[in-house]
């Protein structure tokens, strides 16, 4: 018979704090590191991440059949080497094993039994992607959401609303052991709106004097719209001290003024938690580079491609450097960003990101120019004529439609069609169609009440 595995011997918690320093500790220590210590500090633990992938079948077979051999990656140097993967190879190691896929390195059958944690991406099609946490993966994960929330101003005793679908997506989950574990502050989980309704999660943030909220920019906006229009609250005088949400490039000044609370800007994915995250600052995202290797790969003309000069874009990769069950080494994201160049003001080492630009995959090419739904969103939102809901619908013959809806019936919908069609000319440099449709009317398309991954772009070109 297996015995079931004791969670106290599966993790060293004493040793994992002094190498991965939670708040506040680690701002006095591994935040401040000189360069040459951080990447010395980097270059051990990558080692040891090198040597843990090489035992799992995926990299095993990734990285044979590109020539490479146990021993050719002796540090951050020879990152270069190792092919990039993404999710497409996920979902082809997937297509094998829908549950245990070669990129976790699990073999039930083999294996000590570990206490696992089980969650999945927010996929909206199909079945999602899932991952497994080792106590220690998910340990380090917790305490980098704790270092982030402390950043962006949680203390203990603070209420923390979290507005993020709770069940199989790790977001909100995530966020809860974060919270509980590092910062002292009290989860409050109310999920998403399909989970609490809005005016409930209105009530509820009242009543229990909620001191931030954590969900993503539409829903964050659409509550506060909710607040202010349908209940004739002011959403301002709440008392809220923050919110903490993925901006990419939704308009931060738009939901601060909302709120009238400073909006702080993560980057993350189901696959790593927090990433990077804005510091007091809010001048770009930092990389908690003590946990991750980031790169950002600029494409040559000749489709090659090679490290971006800082301010220069690219596609970020991302290398974990604590990862027993599935190590991601270098994963493409699929997120164009670019490293901001000089130093940050609040003094910190670890380098930032200046924003998620959009997806690479989610861009779309007309007629030359290359078009990110998220800064078609951007532009939609400055207008206060607009309640931000919008989606871009692509047709065959290079046409792009936006569908925006208008803040209430009040406004004249000819009249906001024609200037955001001049606006987004302006800052596009191509024209596009303006659909104005009533407020609420997008939401089916968008999955905005029922999911956390919206959906900005119906591409109509190859599919139905
Ligand atoms: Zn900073």
């Amino acid at each position: 018979m297996r015995l079931p595995p004791r969670y106290h011997e599966a993790i060293d918690l004493h040793a994992l704090c002094e190498e991965f320093p939670p708040a506040p500790e680690f701002f006095d220590t591994v935040w401040r590191l000189s360069e040459d210590a951080l990447r010395a500090r980097q270059e051990a633990a990558f080692r040891r991440q090198i040597a843990r992938a090489w035992e799992v079948p995926f990299y095993r077979r990734r990285w044979s059949a590109a020539g490479l051999e146990p021993g050719d990656i002796k540090g951050l140097d020879d990152l270069g080497r190792i092919p990039t993967f993404s999710v497409h190879d996920m979902r082809e190691s997937l297509a094998r094993d829908a549950l245990w896929p070669d990129y976790m390195g699990v073999d039930p059958e083999a294996d000590d039994p570990i206490p696992l944690v089980f969650q999945t991406s927010g996929g909206t099609t199909g079945l999602p992607r899932p991952m497994m946490f080792a106590p220690r993966d998910r340990e380090v994960m917790n305490i980098v959401s704790g270092r982030r929330l402390w950043m962006q101003g949680v203390r203990p005793f603070d209420r923390v609303q979290v507005m993020l679908s709770l069940g199989l997506p790790n977001g909100g989950i995530l966020m809860r052991e974060g919270i509980q574990k590092y910062t002292g502050a009290v989860p409050i989980m109310t999920g998403a709106g399909s989970q609490t309704p809005t005016r409930r999660q209105i009530e509820l943030m009242r009543a229990w004097r909620t001191t931030h909220l954590i969900g993503f920019p539409a829903y964050l906006r659409h509550v506060a719209l909710v607040a202010r229009d349908e209940l004739g609250l002011d959403p301002r005088e709440f008392g809220l001290r923050g919110l903490i949400s993925h901006l990419g490039v939704e308009d931060r000044g738009a939901l601060e003024a909302l709120w009238g609370a400073p909006a702080y800007d993560t980057y993350g994915m189901n696959e790593f938690g927090s990433v990077a995250c804005d510091c007091a600052e809010r001048n770009g995202m930092h990389v908690f580079e003590d946990c991750f290797a980031v790169e950002v790969l600029a494409e040559a003309a000749d489709g090659a491609r090679r490290p971006a000069a800082p301010g220069e874009t690219g596609s970020v990769i991302v290398t974990t450097l604590f990862r027993h069950i599935a190590p991601m080494i270098r994963f493409d994201t699929n997120d164009i960003s670019a490293f901001m160049p000089g130093r940050c003001a609040c003094g910190a080492t670890h380098r930032r990101l200046d924003g998620i630009r959009g997806r690479a995959d989610g861009m779309v090419k007309l007629r030359g120019v290359n078009v990110f739904p998220e800064a078609v969103g951007a532009l939609v939102a400055a207008d206060p004529r607009a309640s931000g809901e919008f989606i871009c619908v692509v047709e065959p013959g290079e046409r792009m439609t936006v569908r925006a809806e208008m803040h209430d019936a009040s406004v004249d919908d000819t009249a906001f069609a024609a200037a955001l069609r001049q606006r987004l000319k302006e800052a596009l440099s191509v024209t596009l169609e303006v659909e104005v449709v009533p407020r609420g009317s997008l939401a089916p398309l968008t999955g905005l009440d029922s999911t956390s991954k919206i959906r900005r772009l119906l591409d109509l070109r190859t599919s139905s």
